[in-house]
């Protein structure tokens, strides 16, 4: 089960797929198998051959290679096939309405023509009486055919206006979908960038304070180690749900990357960034960590906190930069810490 042999039937992908993650020695969360399902199936041909040399190779393939092949390759590709079917949809809606107005501009033509033919015949000299009414009477049935026809056309135009709104609800949808983190539910990386960006901008104007707050969990590593990847995830969201409870409407709270979160505070001066960081920090660690189905008790986790204020005139690279090396400084202090730079 090591080459990339096609199969084409749903259940036989799911199968091998389970066999080759358990073959694997890996953990077979949602991501681990979409990654093989998707390799097996042979959906995406980067990530088919990625995975192929990583098989041949197998001390490469750990979980975390595995989770950095399904950010890369099934997160996107999955808004990339909304976005495609979002287009297919309305250039067919565009397709139907270029139809129907064709066929009302060739139902148009012969109506005039229908109605010259009349008027030729109303306004010639010998007409009689029983002519005149039928003129009239193919006259009453033109009109009615032109009523039926533009009736028609209403219903297309009607049609289009609803696969419009069906497309730009599921753009939105997408749209949100592109700027959330899978797992937690909170804002990426994506995200994070334009409303760091959007910050920066905004204090650059007003000359507001603005605090970052870089958070990463202690001895992660470990803790996976110890209990499988599928409890690190349930941490991640835990985690994220202790952030996003305990900050407030402007900040915003991302997974910057694994392990790691960010907090952006919006009019917050460094003192109280630094209340709120270690109440953050002090909340996380109260928290026992318990498997809610099986109340399996995982122990406690720590986080270390970076935390930095803009300061005027530097780039957002530096900003997020000193951030970053107060974190660096917080694990070395021996963790569970807050560091200000
Ligand atoms: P430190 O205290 O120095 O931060 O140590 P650490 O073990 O937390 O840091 P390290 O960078 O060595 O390990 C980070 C771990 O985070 C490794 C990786 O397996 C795990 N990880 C990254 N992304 C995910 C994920 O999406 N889910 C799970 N369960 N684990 C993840
Ligand atoms: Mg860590
Ligand atoms: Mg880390």
């Amino acid at each position: 089960m090591t080459a990339t042999t096609k199969i084409a039937n749903p259940r036989d992908i799911a199968q091998n797929a389970m066999a080759l993650i358990n073959e694997l020695n890996l953990q077979p969360t949602p991501q681990v198998y979409h990654v093989f399902y998707s390799y097996l199936s042979d959906e995406i041909p980067e990530l088919s051959q990625l995975v192929k040399v990583l098989i041949r190779n197998t001390q490469e393939l750990d979980e975390e290679t595995v989770y950095r092949i399904y950010h890369k390759y099934l997160g996107t590709h999955a808004v990339e096939q909304h976005i495609n079917q979002g287009v297919e949809g309305l250039q067919a809606a565009v397709e139907r309405v270029e139809e129907a107005v064709n066929s009302v501009m060739r139902d148009t033509e012969q109506f005039c023509g229908e109605f010259d033919t009349a008027s030729q015949r109303l306004l010639a000299d010998d007409i009689t009486l029983e002519d005149a009414r039928s003129v009239s009477r193919q006259l009453s049935g033109t009109s009615n055919k032109a009523r039926d026809c533009y009736g028609t056309f209403n219903g297309s135009l009607e049609e289009y206006h609803k696969e419009v709104r069906r497309v730009r609800t599921e753009l939105e949808l997408v749209r949100r979908d592109a700027l959330t983190d899978t797992l937690t539910g909170i804002a990426n990386r994506k995200n994070f960038d334009s409303s760091l960006r959007e910050a920066v901008t905004s204090t650059m104007e007003t000359g507001a304070p603005l605090t970052l707050l870089m958070i990463d969990i202690d001895h992660f590593k470990e803790f996976n180690d110890n209990f499988g990847h599928r409890a690190g995830d349930g941490v991640l969201k835990a985690v994220s749900r202790v952030l996003v409870r305990s900050t407030k409407g402007a900040d915003t709270v991302a997974r910057y990357g694994g392990e790691e979160f960010a907090v952006i505070l919006p009019d917050t001066t460094r003192e109280n960034a630094e209340k709120l960081a270690n109440k953050l920090r002090e909340n996380v660690s109260n928290q026992r960590i318990i498997n809610k189905k099986t109340g399996k008790d995982f122990g406690k986790l720590t986080v270390s906190i970076g935390l930095t204020s803009y300061q005027l005139g530097e780039n957002i690279l530096e900003f997020v930069d000193r951030a970053d090396k107060a974190l660096y400084l917080a694990k070395q202090d021996g963790r569970n810490t807050c560091v200000l730079q």
